[in-house]
């Protein structure tokens, strides 16, 4: 459902991506892991568009990122998107928060949208915030809430970047559950985390990246026990 081909992007000059391949099939699992700086959030950005890539090809549910507009609309309403930082509207209640881009952009009914709503705060287990504004809520709550957000415009596909490294610890847990229990519906995850343990229940694949590149891709088992390079082996000495 996401292909990515040889896509390269730079700053100033400065290669990001070099080459990034990666493909993501219908209810796969994929973890990104690898250094900081080595292009794992410019990646997921360029999948959603929030970056555009220099070359290659990037193809979202059959449409292809290029420069129409529409493929790009399309393409953001079909992946959901969950960020270190909560990016919740800080003015808007968690219903409102919920409710406003399937009101926005799929033109749903109010009375749909809250239904919806309330059915993926259900789900991530606090219906009773409903009503609050973000800044009433543990960071816990509001990386649920996020999640939750992204489930009410009903993505084909879930791409997180590192959702759980601003939290405490004793919140991680609660939105790895989370996760957890999406993946085990089947959910399609893209999901870039350092959180081994996630990688280890849920993963089909571990990608792990480097400098750019994608240096290596194994399934968890045979990457935690035995990772073919070795600069996986330094990156996991350091991590696990
Ligand atoms: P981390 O684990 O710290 O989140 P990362 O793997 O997500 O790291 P990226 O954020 O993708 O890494 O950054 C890759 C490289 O691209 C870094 O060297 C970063 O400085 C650079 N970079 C990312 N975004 C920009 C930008 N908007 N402008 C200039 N350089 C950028
Ligand atoms: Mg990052």
């Amino acid at each position: 459902i996401v292909l990515v081909e040889r896509v390269s992007k730079s700053f100033d000059g400065f290669r990001a991506l070099d080459e990034v391949s990666l493909a993501v099939r219908p209810g796969e699992r994929v973890v990104i892991c690898g250094p900081s700086g080595s292009g794992k959030s410019t990646l997921i950005r360029c999948i959603n568009r929030l970056e555009r890539h220099d070359s290659g090809r990037i193809v979202v549910d059959g449409v292809e990122l290029g420069k129409d507009p529409r493929a790009i609309r399309a393409v953001r309403r079909e992946v959901g998107m969950v960020f270190q930082q909560f990016n919740l509207f800080p003015h808007l209640t968690v219903l409102e928060n919920l409710t406003l881009a399937p009101r926005r952009a799929r033109g749903l009914p109010a009375a749909e949208a809250r239904a919806t709503a309330m059915h993926y705060l259900e789900r991530v287990h606090i219906p009773e915030q409903a009503g609050k504004y973000p800044r009433q809520l543990s960071g816990g709550q509001q990386q649920r809430v996020a999640i939750a957000r992204a489930l009410c415009m009903k993505p084909k596909v879930m791409l997180f970047d590192e959702p759980t490294s601003a939290l405490d610890p004793e919140m991680i847990k609660e939105v790895l559950d989370v996760m957890v229990e999406l993946a085990m519906e089947g959910m399609t995850m893209l999901v870039v985390t350092h959180e081994m343990g996630f990688a280890q229940r849920v993963a089909d694949r571990v990608v792990f990246m480097d400098q750019g590149q994608v240096e290596e891709t194994a399934a968890p088992a045979q990457f935690f026990a035995e990772p073919a390079s070795e600069r996986a082996r330094l990156f996991l000495g350091r991590v696990l």
